[in-house]
């Protein structure tokens, strides 16, 4: 693939991935979760000629990085699931 130009970076202005490199991808959020055990990773994606998609991605240290494709409405309402049942949890 050949999504780059002579600097190396992507012709994408909201990829942040350089060189070869397919799909593109735009890193939002990495964080660490329960007792430091999780790695979950949220990012936005595109591939060659798909739409823009949301990639929900979970490692632990015992497993292989399990991922989630989501289009953005159900991204949305995975989102809105979480902070549901994370307001529920706190009471
Ligand atoms: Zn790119």
């Amino acid at each position: 693939m050949t999504a780059t130009t002579s600097h190396d970076q992507c012709v994408l202005k909201w990829c942040n991935e350089a060189g070869d490199h397919a799909p593109h991808r735009q890193y939002v959020a990495s964080l660490v979760a329960w007792h430091q055990t999780w790695l979950i990773g949220i990012n936005v994606v595109q591939a060659d000629g798909e739409p823009v998609h949301v990639e929900l991605t979970a490692t632990a240290r015992w497993s292989p990085p399990a991922t989630v494709t989501l289009k953005p409405d159900e991204a949305e309402a995975v989102g809105q699931a979480l902070l549901e049942a994370a307001a529920r949890a706190v009471r």
